[in-house]
């Protein structure tokens, strides 16, 4: 009898049909001999419609009152699929955060969880029932009520089966499984059999959003194996492993392409060269809460440095505003800025194992004619960016490049 975690998502709970499916398959895995601990979220649109109201009365809601607002979502969801568990005969108990308790900080609307009592959960449990747990949402030291965080359900998924120490940590959503890259973009995308955490890691933080970050994170922390499969297609999904060696597959050298074409570039042109000027520029746009991705500084002929950093579209005004102050403090020569250029990254743990991948990337998009403006790299992930009309052709090119729509030699 294995211990399993299955996370569904507001799709997949989105009408009382769903909820009904939902029940179904909850009832097969039960009938499969596993107990089983299910964790929900609102139903789709159901959390914006939330926020949307918190925010008709005002533009900056009391932290405390918005998380009392918007964390009722989970809890009509968890309620409707007790009682759909129960109609077709499967005991069945719902629990809101603070009913297990799920124990976290006081951080409204981004609280981290600091632990789970998993008592009451494992005594239902003993007695035949399934347990429908909210996703989203804990309670802090005072007894409030505080929400992990957009997407938060995940991690309480994968947090709750850290924490009971199951088997398993199935997160049900509305793709079966991840993917080599958006099928949007490049048709003959394939799912992936596995991928590791730390692949998995980076697409998320590189934009893909099959997976909160933080709850792969914590999965990876705490060993849980994660599975992302579809609540509406029968299949095995991706699993997501420690180690790829392990499972006794060859790695592939690539395992996805992720873009993102959120960012927006600033240069300041000109800068006298000298120590400090880096900490200079980028000590303001710290100081204003605007997260810097990529940095490349270039030093010319003549002394002077050109200095290029990357932000958030949604800060690239404010980012042009601060860096055109320290322009004029610092006289250099110009501020240039550019929003429409996208990052095209490719991640794979085998590249810590194969030399030449850099090489076959920036060959694949010379061959395109796409210029690229700015390389950065890390162990298992080399990033462009280039400009954004190119992103499409960019993300094929490289998937063909390096032959991910072919299957991996199975071992
Ligand atoms: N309902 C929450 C949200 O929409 C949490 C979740 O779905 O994971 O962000
Ligand atoms: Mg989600």
């Amino acid at each position: 009898m294995a211990l399993i975690v299955q996370k569904y998502g507001g799709t997949s709970v989105g009408d009382i049909a769903r909820i009904r499916n939902v029940a179904q398959k909850v009832a097969a895995a039960r009938a499969r001999g596993d107990q089983v601990v299910v964790v929900v979220s609102a139903m789709s649109g159901e959390t914006n419609r939330l926020i949307g109201l918190a925010q008709e009365i005002s533009d900056q809601p009391d932290p405390r009152e918005y998380d009392q607002i918007v964390a009722t979502g989970e809890q009509v969801t968890i309620g409707l699929l007790a009682l759909a568990l129960q109609a077709i005969g499967v005991p069945a108990r719902s629990f809101l955060g603070h009913q297990v308790p799920i124990r976290t900080d006081s951080a409204h609307s981004k609280a981290r969880i600091a632990g789970i009592d998993g008592d009451a959960i494992r005594a239902g449990l003993d007695r035949g029932e399934v347990a429908v747990v909210a996703g989203f949402q804990g309670v802090d030291p005072r007894g409030d009520i505080t929400t992990l965080g957009r997407g938060g359900s995940d991690t309480t998924g994968v947090a709750l089966a850290a924490a009971l120490g199951a088997d398993e940590c199935q997160i049900y959503t509305d793709v079966d499984g991840v993917y080599t890259t958006d099928p949007r973009v490049e048709p003959r995308a394939r799912r992936l059999e596995q991928i590791t955490f730390e692949e998995m890691l980076e697409l998320a933080s590189l934009g893909s959003k099959v997976l909160q970050i933080r709850a792969v994170e914590f999965a990876g922390k705490y060993r849980v194996p994660l599975r992302v499969l579809s609540t509406f297609d029968e299949g095995p999904g991706t699993l997501i492993t420690l180690d790829q060696e392990a499972e006794g597959v060859e790695s592939p050298l690539i395992s996805g392409i992720a873009f993102n074409r959120d960012e927006a570039q600033v240069t300041l042109l000109g800068v006298p060269d000298r120590p400090g000027i880096a900490a200079r520029v980028l000590g303001p746009v710290g100081a204003a809460n605007i997260e810097v991705d990529m940095i490349v500084q270039n030093v010319g002929a003549d002394a002077t440095t050109d200095f290029t950093f990357t932000v958030h579209k949604n800060d690239y005004a404010r980012a042009l505003e601060i860096v055109g102050q320290i322009c004029r403090d610092l006289g250099a020569r110009d501020v240039k800025g550019d929003d429409n250029i996208a990052k095209v990254s490719i991640v794979g743990v085998g590249m810590r194992s194969h030399a030449g991948i850099a090489s076959q990337t920036f060959e694949a998009l010379a061959a395109e004619n796409i210029n690229i403006r700015m390389i950065s790299t890390s162990e298992i992930k080399i990033s462009v960016v280039i400009e954004e009309k190119y992103v499409e052709l960019a993300v094929r090119s490289l998937h063909r490049a390096f032959k991910l729509d072919e299957q991996p030699p199975a071992g």
